[in-house]
C-alpha cells in the first residue's frame, strides 16, 4: 500500500526535486549556511542591527528559502514515508487541486487557514509563497 502511495506522488516528487533544486542554486551555499547558523543561535540578534540593510534584506530572502526549501524537503520525506498528501493536522486526504498549486503543503486547506489566523505572525506562520 505504502509503496503505491509513492507511485501515485512520483510525479509531485519530480517536481519538488525540481523546485529543492532551484531553490538551492538561488542561493549561495555559503549565504545559506549563514543564515542556517544564525537561525541555531537565535539570541545572537545584536549583529543582525549591525549589518547593512542590503545584507539584512539579502539574509531575509535567504531566510524564506531555506524555509521553503524545508518545506520541499519534508514533502519529499513524506513521500519516502508514504505519508505525503495527508493533513499534519487533521489527518484528512489532502486535495489534489491543493497538492498541484502547492506541492509541499503540510496542511489541508481548511487546517491552513485556521493556522494561519492563529499565527498570525512569528515562526509558525510558514508562507507557501507561490513561486
Ligand atoms: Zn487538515
Amino acid at each position: 500500500m505504502r509503496s503505491s502511495v509513492k507511485s501515485k506522488y512520483e510525479s509531485y516528487r519530480k517536481i519538488l526535486e525540481k523546485k529543492a533544486e532551484e531553490v538551492q542554486s538561488s542561493m549561495s551555499a555559503q549565504k545559506a549556511a549563514q543564515v542556517l547558523a544564525r537561525e541555531e543561535h537565535p539570541h545572537d540578534e545584536g549583529d543582525l542591527s549591525q549589518q547593512s540593510h542590503e545584507e539584512w534584506i539579502f539574509l531575509n530572502r535567504n531566510t524564506l528559502d531555506i524555509k521553503l526549501l524545508r518545506e520541499v524537503q519534508d514533502a519529499l520525506r513524506r513521500i519516502e514515508q508514504g505519508t505525503y498528501g495527508v493533513c499534519y493536522e487533521c489527518e484528512e486526504p489532502i486535495s489534489v487541486k491543493r497538492l498541484e498549486a502547492v506541492p509541499w503543503a503540510k496542511y489541508c486547506v481548511s487546517c491552513q487557514e485556521r493556522i494561519a489566523a492563529r499565527v498570525e505572525s512569528g515562526e509558525e506562520a510558514l508562507q507557501e509563497a507561490d513561486r
